[in-house]
């Protein structure tokens, strides 16, 4: 577990603005809301090197795994000569 005074010291390395960081629910983390990189806690001591943190990609859009099969309908023939 990290002591709250060391929490309220850490500051995100990346972002010019040095926003504090935050523990992640897992604890196993310290998340920067700005830039979103994630600091590893090694032996319970967090690791505040940018190259160290790990950003987590984009939420993935909802619509680009189930995309419904939406060809246009091919055109009505009307002329279908035969003696059928
Ligand atoms: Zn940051």
């Amino acid at each position: 577990m990290i002591p709250k005074e060391l929490l309220d010291i850490l500051a995100c390395p990346a972002c010019d603005e040095r926003p504090p960081v935050r523990l992640a629910a897992d604890g196993k983390s310290l998340v920067c809301d700005c830039c979103r990189r994630q600091y590893p806690v090694r032996d319970g001591i967090p690791v505040m090197l940018v190259d160290e943190a790990v950003i987590p990609g984009p939420p993935a859009p909802p619509a680009a795994a189930a995309v419904p099969d939406a060809r246009p309908a091919p055109p009505a023939r009307r002329h279908h000569s035969g003696n059928g």
